[in-house]
């Protein structure tokens, strides 16, 4: 027999209205003795059905919601569905990378489950008991459904963690990845460490943006009839650069704390050719966009793509700061008429919010700007509308009128 969590009274209401999440203060009581990652049958305090869902005894999301469909049967044969449509849906995006996300979690309906494909090589993170239990029939759906033999895990986030589950990292199916793997990214070649790297190794959720960088450079150019100059802020491994000095950029100044993000930016460069373009600062962002600013020289293309400043609601005020003081500083150094991007993927810190914190560096700023567009992550990453939780990245396009 399967378990129940039978909820407190009121508390149904979230999962009439299919939002994934149970949280442990709605469950009344538990029925059976369901194991860990266990699909339970959760009900309202009046016994009436709501979802299927798997069980993480301990954890504060003390279950997640694979059905709201009460004829469904979670098993193996189920959860390789959801895995074909998921990595079905992202057949339209190949032609722009094969470095994408094939299965994102409560997107996709897998709760917890994440799947991204860099060439040949999958690498997965199982950040939910669910995924967990169905390890084997999540990895077999996914190495059918997308034509890979290896896979390598990454559950080493602090997801796991609060799911009581011990960090796993390490070949899951075929052979060891190379240290190094090339992904191409619209025509741009880029070298991915699925091991070390951040992730799973690369910011897949920014394609887009970088193919918009690098236009931008190009309109810049032609607007300016000049080619123009580009600061990449937090530049990992040089995503945003190469597709500025794609666009045309002559000089693309990158900054980034990490050395071995560095090195293996400057790699990334050399594998597209882009010769005397680049220079790969080592710095602290927040100093060196002070000390840019009392120099003479002006930019006409900004990225700012932090890292989360908030990790939760408790970080948002000082978040909010951090982000305020970097787009300030920016704007300081963007040429009149130039482009400003700037991001945050902070799930915390909403999409009003941060254009809120934005405008506030506007004002400070003292110049005028037009916000050319929201950004967000790529159509690999999608938000299910019924779990707004999921909604993490958010950018501006600002440009600085002349
Ligand atoms: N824009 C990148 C992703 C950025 S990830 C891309 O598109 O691929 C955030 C990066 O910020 C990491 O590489 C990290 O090393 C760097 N970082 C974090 N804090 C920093 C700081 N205070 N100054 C400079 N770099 C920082």
């Amino acid at each position: 027999m399967l378990g129940e969590l039978i909820l407190k009274p009121g508390k149904e209401r979230s999962l009439l209205r299919r939002h994934p999440w149970v949280y442990d203060t709605a469950v009344a009581r538990v029925a059976g003795q369901p194991a860990q990652g266990a699909t339970v049958a959760v009900r309202a305090a009046d016994g009436r059905w709501l979802a299927w869902a798997a069980y993480a005894p301990g954890a504060t999301l003390r279950a997640r919601c694979w059905s709201f469909v009460e004829t469904d049967t979670i098993d193996a044969a189920w959860i390789g569905a959801r895995v074909r449509a998921a990595v079905a849906r992202r057949l339209p995006l190949r032609a722009e990378s094969d470095a994408l996300r094939l299965v994102y979690g409560e997107a996709d309906c897998l709760p917890g489950f994440i799947a991204d494909r860099y060439g040949n090589q999958l690498v997965v993170q199982l950040q939910s008991s669910g995924a967990q239990a169905w390890r084997e029939a999540l990895l077999d759906a996914l190495v059918q459904a997308s034509g890979c033999a290896n896979v390598y895990e990454r559950s080493d986030s602090a997801t796991r963690q609060r799911e009581g589950l011990a960090a796993a990292s390490g070949v899951a199916r075929g052979a060891e990845p190379a240290a190094r793997i090339e992904v191409q990214e619209h025509g741009l070649r880029m070298a991915v460490d699925v091991r070390g790297g951040h992730k799973t190794g690369f910011y897949i959720d920014q394609r887009d943006n970088r193919r918009l960088v690098r236009a931008l450079a190009g309109a810049a150019a032609e607007r300016q009839g000049r080619a123009p100059t580009a600061l990449n802020c937090f530049c990992y491994t040089g995503g945003f650069s190469l597709a500025a000095a794609a666009g045309g950029a002559q000089r693309v100044l990158s900054i980034d704390s990490s050395a071995e993000a560095l090195a293996l930016a400057a790699d990334n460069a050399a594998r597209n050719g882009q010769t005397g373009v680049h220079e790969w600062r080592q710095a602290d962002v927040f100093q060196a966009l002070r000390q840019l600013r009392d120099g003479e020289e002006r930019f006409d293309l900004i990225v700012l793509d932090p890292p989360k400043f908030a990790a939760s609601h408790h970080h948002v005020e000082r978040a909010a700061r951090a982000y305020k003081d970097i787009t300030l500083n920016a704007l300081r150094l963007l040429a009149p008429g130039g482009d400003l991007l700037t991001f945050s993927c902070s799930g915390a810190i909403g999409v009003e919010l941060f254009q809120k914190i934005v405008a506030g560096a506007v004002v400070d700023a003292g110049v005028d700007c037009q916000m050319l567009a929201r950004l967000a992550a790529g159509a690999d990453h999608p938000l299910l509308m019924t779990h707004p939780e999921g909604e993490y990245l958010k950018g501006l396009l600002l440009r600085r009128l002349a």
